[in-house]
């Protein structure tokens, strides 16, 4: 087993804090006050990190957590670009990056739902989420966990109620 306690996004935009964090923030939206931070101590800010002014984690009945849009998306638009500790096993919290390697972050992307018509798509490659249709304020955000995961870390019967809903979520390999 291996862990990197490295985050696998370096804080390349936090060097621009040398001229100040306030010009830095309105020049790149970056968000400095750790109160604000799902990745504080964790990682410097960078363009696209989550932020607790745009999304919020809540608990759901029967689904445990969650994470909610505070903001509105359009469709194509960036919704956040995530970050973690890569590592060789999966947990409740990791998603697929390359066969045997995955990416785990227990604060924001690991709380996102898995639907199967959902309104993200992740891009394994940049880590990042894009808005696959209009999100709305207090919205669930949603990926479909079978687009990364060769084999779920836990098989579970989804009730997501979309019209192509697969039931059984397994894992890609079982996609037909
Ligand atoms: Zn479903």
């Amino acid at each position: 087993m291996t862990h990197s306690i490295t985050p696998i996004i370096e804080g390349s935009f936090f060097h621009s804090t040398l001229r100040g964090v306030v010009e830095a923030e309105k020049e790149h939206g970056l968000i400095f006050e750790p109160a604000l931070r799902f990745y504080h101590g964790f990682c410097e800010p960078y363009l696209y990190e989550p932020t607790k002014d745009k999304f919020q984690v809540i608990s759901t009945a029967g689904k445990g957590e969650a994470l909610i849009a505070l903001k509105y998306f359009e469709v194509g638009e960036i919704v956040f670009i995530f970050n973690g500790t890569l590592m060789n096993e999966q947990t409740l919290f990791t998603l697929q990056v390359a066969e045997g390697q995955y990416i785990e972050d227990p604060f924001v992307m690991g709380k996102v739902l898995h639907a199967c018509d959902p309104n993200m798509v992740a891009d394994m490659q940049t880590l990042t989420f894009r808005a696959t249709k209009p999100i709305q304020p207090n919205d669930l955000l949603t990926m479909d966990y079978e687009t990364t995961e060769d084999e779920l870390y836990r098989q579970f019967h989804c009730q997501c109620k979309a019209s192509n809903c697969r039931g059984h979520i397994q894992g890609r390999k079982w996609v037909k």
